[in-house]
């Protein structure tokens, strides 16, 4: 399997179907290289790749599977390209999950039940995330087909279209599928090869990584020549990387003395790197990449450098202790019952802020109707002029309220 080009992320409300239309899209390419680096990496990012085929002499969309004989004809198959998916939480507990994962999707398939009213909560929540953080390639499924009989398709369908009307997915396609029998997947891929192209990536730039997630791979008790090094998952937004590269990871560890805290960047060389499940001598961007490093384990393991930024050294942006975020709110709440409207942001309010993979709080120090200054609590390596996504804590939780640009 070549790697991925593109990261499409599967998003919707909570058992809608998400996780088994990843696994009826990927399921054929079982991983047969079974080390732990790649266990490790496939299990703990939910998330798969799979390379779409096509068959040379069926019609379109009848050509499109993920198998290797057309189901139809039986002819040997052609690569078309390998896709990555990110599967998103659909709880809404998680959209601070949804979030940091929406930082690295080019692209992404909004799961719909047909056997659901549309919108449910969570629908409409993934769909404003789309909507305000930008990502403008959509494909709708309408999913479950199996369990509803023709004219409830077609009602849940006009329901679907007037959801979307107004946002940036408005004139997705929406292809109703059954993700459990596999009906109309061939459909479903004809419309992502039209609808999310992969990204022209900048390769000749520095490599930059977003880290989401990080881990030990190691068995408790092995002995100490066996261990291996801290491993980090992530995707590279631009540039290449290979075993041997030094990096950089900020904002690094946190360091406590004499009373006072501050962050170290952390300084390392990539032992080896799996990109989905295949070694490679060379990551570009595009998928999920599993790095080796030379780190103890310890400061990699569950997660701990989940949001941080890698690259190659003296090259990333610098991290930042405060925000100053030029917004763009929405109008309301969405995803809640009672939809009220979102007052201006207080100082000293705290708000949940994603950057990049990093989710962190910040406490709004002052305020206008327009810009906001945040005193973080932990810290983010991000670019001026990079979104935030910000939230607010409504009730018992976290809710979307628009987007910030840092201004320094
Ligand atoms: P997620 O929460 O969106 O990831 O949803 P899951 O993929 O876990 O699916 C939730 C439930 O719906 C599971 O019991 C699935 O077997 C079932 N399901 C998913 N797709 C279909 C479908 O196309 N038809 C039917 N009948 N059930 C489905
Ligand atoms: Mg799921």
């Amino acid at each position: 399997m070549s790697q991925p080009c593109v990261n499409i992320g599967m998003v919707g409300h909570v058992d809608h179907g998400k996780t088994t239309l990843v696994r009826s899209l990927s399921g054929v390419w079982t991983d047969k290289h079974s080390e732990e680096l790649k266990r490790g990496i496939s299990i703990r990012l939910g998330y798969a790749d799979t390379t779409l085929m096509k068959c040379p002499t069926c019609p379109e969309p009848r050509c499109y599977s993920v198998k290797k004989e057309c189901p139809h004809c039986g002819a040997k198959t052609e690569q078309v390209r390998t896709i990555s998916f990110v599967d998103s939480p659909g709880h809404e507990t998680l959209m601070a999950t949804m979030l940091s994962g929406a930082a690295i999707m080019d692209g992404a398939i909004l799961v719909i039940a047909a056997n659901e009213e549309c919108p449910q909560p969570q629908t409409k929540e993934h769909l404003m995330a789309l909507d305000i953080i930008g990502i403008k390639n959509v494909v709708i499924v309408q999913n479950k087909i199996d369990l509803v009989n023709r004219k409830d398709v077609i009602e849940n369908y006009k329901q679907i279209k007037e959801f979307v009307k107004g946002t940036v997915a408005e004139n997705a396609p929406i292809i109703p599928i059954s993700a459990q029998q596999d009906i109309n997947i061939d459909a479903l891929i004809d419309a992502m090869e039209k609808v999310i192209p992969a990204p022209t990536y900048k390769l000749d730039k520095d490599a930059r990584m977003l880290i989401a997630r990080s881990f030990d791979i190691n068995r408790p008790g092995l002995p100490i020549d066996q261990i291996s090094g801290g491993v980090i998952g992530g995707t590279l937004t631009e540039g290449t990387l290979k075993a041997g590269d030094e990096l950089e990871i900020k904002p690094g560890r946190k360091v406590e003395s004499e009373g006072a805290i501050h962050w170290d960047p952390i300084h390392t060389r990539v032992t080896g790197i799996i990109a989905g499940t295949t070694p490679v001598d060379e990551a570009t961007p595009g998928g999920l990449l599993a790095v080796g490093t030379e780190l103890d384990p310890d400061l990699t393991k569950s997660d701990s450098l989940t949001g941080q930024v890698a690259g190659k050294p003296g090259t990333l942006p610098s991290t930042n202790h405060s925000f100053t975020l030029r917004l763009k709110l929405l109008d309301r709440v969405v995803g809640v019952d009672d939809e009220g409207e979102i007052g201006q942001i207080k100082t000293s309010e705290p708000l949940m802020l994603n950057a990049g993979t990093a989710t962190t709080v910040g406490i709004v120090t002052s305020a206008r109707e327009d810009v906001a200054e945040v005193n973080l609590k932990r810290p983010v390596c991000a670019d001026i002029g990079s979104m935030v996504a910000i939230s607010r804590r409504i009730g018992s939780r976290w809710r979307l309220i628009g987007i910030g640009v840092i201004e320094d």
